[in-house]
């Protein structure tokens, strides 16, 4: 062969990776999925498979890998973790037919799915309890927006987003994938952490998107949906253009978009989102936070919901008091309540079934997830009484109705079906008399024909006549020459081969009993295979009314799991009202609580009371390090977020005025992994809240102003102090060291003193976490530091210079200033003449462990203790 010559399936190969040049090719080659060149090289190495080689593309040797079709799941997994896209190409034909078109043919392969971060629906790629948002940001004019959708769940939604916008609400969403138009990519979004997809300006077109979206949901007119914008529009219509690539025409089965405003939800900050750990610690994970700590549900749809709502608090009061209501009457049924949660951890994830289904991806637990949660979504609403508050009676009402599927389905299905629709065995016996017939044949082929060489023995007189079967013949009746004369003489049998001894025959009977034996199986699963995409079809005419049903048992799934958590944690129901109220009464940090009750510490409830007669109103809280402020100041900003999620909350009494907007910063944090300075990162943050935080704003700021010199942090706090009072004009809660900030409170109205307490016994402190009005006397930071271990010498060296500097602020400025500089801070202190070696030390230079023996080692320890 010439080195040039590119064989068929190369040629093949090469034309589909050129239509995918960004995504790795799984090539389908029978039983394997087979990488090939740079392809293999990559997957090689992210899958820790053998990287091999295959044949010879223009005289160099072609790299090959290649993963189990049975097992390309899991490495459908990993490569998309590790930021891959996957092309998956399917033969598309029988091998056999390409045969017949010529030796040189090919199997036909298409591309039959692009797999990418945002568009996973199977539940191996997918985590249960989290949502799995592709998003798209466009920009049309001057008008900007963000849509998004899960389609594992089927959910849209799309709202206005100005550029400023769009790194705070990717935040919210944590998208695994955004789609922006190509070379529209905003600064700055590398740090968002989800795959970016550029899409041709195309994509983006709101006309074209406009007739996508109304040929998608079937409608003349998006108006029916609510008004929507161009930009919008043109971000909904690069979302389905993209699930129609990566679906290759498959659409999901999408919800009608939901237009959320902006005003609708607490305006939460990336940095906020970050510092208050709401859905994921600090350290990245999901222990820790806020979720995990009040996360009681017990369905992956109800996890998903708990996440939204606490991602997106309202600000809406009537849903607020809905959700609130809902609470309070379940926490005085604790019956009920677990009687409900008893039939809700038996519902299945049905939104994620239902989308399988809508792809064509679905197997037969898909069917059975859906039976089950329709199931038990009549059990739920027959449960729920009359007199349930409005928003369960709600969710009750969309759960029933469905009985005719769930008898349907409880007929046509067995209890437990198997994985894969091509293993059959899930349509239940009784169901299709045609299917039963076809699997007693499969199963008592034997049993048949036992009975049909009895009647052939009956009939010839032949005793010894048999039937036997072989590959080459199948089913045929044997029996011996001596006999073979009375066979031949009846015109029913006909004969079919004579071998030795043996003559072997067949009815007309016999071989359509053999192909039905030998079709039954296949027949069996033809059949099952028709009554799957009948049930599918059924269901997906339902989906409508199925979703509604799944996001109610959702809703009542999160009101029950937040309703036992406040009455076994004893929470309480908050009174959120239109006011400038936050008046905490006994609050506590509900991570921090639940971290100090695994070492068996109480934790010290506190009040929280800013002036409620005065806007702005501002605590401004001193205390030593470790004393609690941090912890003090993010409970209560949790306590605000929870209230207005719709939950009760860690505190005896809890009245708060909406919060439109929730921010949090701590002073130079450790940002260096981001590469820039800390300090610059804090006041860049800093300047958002200034500029952005309007009177209804709830603000947490613990040590503005750490991360640089004394004099400049204390001005910057000041002033920034300052500005919150005097234009922001909102409430907030401010931490400091500083102790010169103290005198603003008398100088400024509605800004309060507070301070966490310590109490210092023979020169320790000890920590009582007990916040109280007024300011805090001392830093306590040299008793802090000595708790931290550093040296005595130390200790003592900064105790000097506390009191110095100390002693020098009752005197004036320059003073001060003077005794600054005559006290360098950085020099250390005066070394004492040579100090003396101790004689331990001493004694331990002068061994060589090597040669001692254990006696010695021993005899040296007791001799060492002596010298100390
Ligand atoms: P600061 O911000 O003043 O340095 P932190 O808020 O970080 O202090 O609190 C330090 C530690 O003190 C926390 O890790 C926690 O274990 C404990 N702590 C804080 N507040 C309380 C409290 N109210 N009750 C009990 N322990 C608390």
């Amino acid at each position: 062969m010439n080195d040039e010559t590119v064989t068929p399936m190369m040629a093949q190969y090469l034309d589909i990776k050129a239509q995918h040049p960004d995504a790795i090719l799984f090539y389908r080659m029978g039983d394997f999925y087979e990488m090939f060149f740079h392809d293999a090289a990559l997957a090689a190495e992210a899958l820790d498979i053998a990287l091999t080689k295959r044949g010879k593309h223009k005289g160099e040797d072609i790299a090959m890998c290649g993963v189990p079709v049975h097992s390309a799941e899991g490495y459908l997994l990993t490569l998309i973790r590790k930021g891959f896209r996957v092309a998956i190409a399917e033969q598309m034909e029988d091998p056999a037919e390409a045969k017949k078109r010529g030796s040189k043919s090919v199997v036909r392969r298409e591309v039959v799915r692009l797999v990418t971060p945002g568009t996973l629906t199977e539940d191996s790629l997918l985590e249960a309890r989290r949502h799995n948002f592709l998003a798209a940001f466009a920009e049309v004019r001057d008008e900007a927006a963000l849509a998004w959708a899960d389609i594992s769940t089927g959910e849209l939604r799309v709202t206005p987003c100005p550029l400023p916008r769009l790194l705070p609400e990717l935040a919210r969403l944590a998208p695994r994938e955004l789609l922006l138009a190509e070379g529209r990519e905003p600064d700055g979004l590398p740090e968002i952490g989800c795959a970016i997809t550029s899409l041709a300006r195309s994509s983006f077109d709101s006309t074209s998107a406009e007739k996508r979206l109304c040929a998608l949901f079937a409608v003349g007119t998006l108006d029916s949906f609510g008004s929507f914008t161009r930009a919008e529009i043109a971000a909904m219509g690069a979302l389905v253009d993209y699930l129609d690539l990566t679906q290759r025409g498959k659409l999901p089965l999408l919800r009608p978009p939901l237009r959320e405003i902006a005003g609708g939800t607490v305006q939460i900050d990336a940095s906020t989102r970050r510092n208050l750990e709401i859905t994921a610690a600090l350290s990245g994970g999901r222990e820790g936070s806020l979720l995990a700590a009040v996360d009681r549900t017990v369905t992956a749809p109800g996890a998903r919901l708990l996440e939204r709502r606490l991602s997106s608090p309202s600000r809406d009061l009537p849903t607020i008091h809905a959700r609130l209501a809902a609470l309070r009457w379940l926490t005085e049924e604790p019956r009920l309540r677990e009687d409900l949660r008893d039939s809700l951890r038996r519902v299945p994830d049905m939104d994620r079934a239902l989308s399988r289904l809508a792809l064509d991806r679905a197997g037969p637990r898909d069917l059975t997830a859906i039976r089950a949660g329709l199931t038990q979504a009549e059990t739920v609403a027959a449960r729920l009484p009359d007199t349930a508050p409005p928003l369960l009676a709600k969710a009750a009402a969309s759960l029933r109705g469905h009985e005719g599927l769930i008898d349907l389905l409880d007929q046509a299905l067995v209890a437990e079906p198997p994985l894969l629709t091509r293993d059959g065995g899930f349509i239940a016996p009784g169901f299709d008399a045609d299917l039963d017939e076809t699997r007693r044949l499969r199963d008592e082929g034997r049993g048949v024909i036992a009975s049909m060489q009895a009647g052939f023995i009956d009939r010839t007189g032949i005793a010894s006549l048999k039937i036997k079967h072989n590959n080459v013949l199948g089913y045929f009746i044997e029996t011996t020459q001596t006999h073979a004369e009375k066979m031949h003489a009846d015109p029913g049998f006909i004969h079919r081969q004579s071998t030795a001894g043996q003559v072997r025959f067949t009815t007309v009977e016999l071989s359509e009993l053999e192909t039905r034996i030998l079709n039954a199986g296949n027949h069996a699963l033809e059949l099952e295979k028709a009554h799957f995409a009948t049930l599918r079809t059924t269901i997906l005419n339902a989906a409508g009314a199925i979703g509604t049903a799944a996001r109610a048992l959702a809703e009542i799934d999160l009101a029950t799991a937040l309703a036992d958590l406040a009455a076994t944690e004893d929470w309480s129901e908050p009174q959120v009202d239109d006011s400038r109220a936050f008046a905490i009464e006994a609050g506590r940090h509900p991570v921090v609580e639940r971290a100090l009750r695994r070492s068996g510490t109480p934790f010290v409830a506190n009040d929280c009371a800013l002036s409620t007669a005065d806007t702005p109103a501002i605590w401004l809280i001193t205390g030593p390090n470790m004393a609690g402020k941090s912890t003090f100041l993010r409970q209560n900003a949790l306590i605000a977020l929870l209230a207005q999620a719709g939950s009760f909350v860690p505190a005896r009494h809890a009245h708060i005025g909406v919060v439109s907007q929730l921010f949090s910063r701590v002073g130079a944090a450790d940002d260096l992994a981001r590469g820039r300075s800390t300090f610059m990162v804090e006041m860049v943050e800093t300047a958002a809240i200034l500029n952005q935080a309007d009177d209804r704003a709830l603000v947490i700021l613990d040590e503005i102003g750490r991360g640089t010199a004394t004099w400049d942090g204390l001005s910057i706090a000041w002033a920034t102090l300052e500005h919150l009072h005097d234009q922001n004009r909102c409430r907030a809660l401010f931490a400091t060291h500083y102790h010169e900030l103290t005198a603003l409170a008398g100088k400024l109205r509605g800004v309060e003193n507070a301070t966490v307490s310590v109490k210092e016994w023979e020169g320790e402190v000890i920590f009582l976490h007990e916040v109280h009005k007024g300011a805090a006397d001392r830093s306590y930071g040299v008793q802090v530091a000595r708790l931290a271990g550093l040296p005595a010498s130390v200790i003592d060296r900064a105790r000097t210079v506390l009191d110095a500097l100390e002693s020098g602020e009752r005197d004036s400025n320059t003073r001060r200033q003077t005794l600054i500089d005559d006290l360098p801070l950085f020099r250390a202190a005066p070394a004492p003449a040579t100090p003396k070696p101790s004689p331990a030390i001493e004694r331990l230079k002068q061994i060589h462990p090597d040669e001692l023996t254990p006696l010695e080692a021993l005899r040296l320890v007791y001799e060492l203790k002596t010298l100390v």
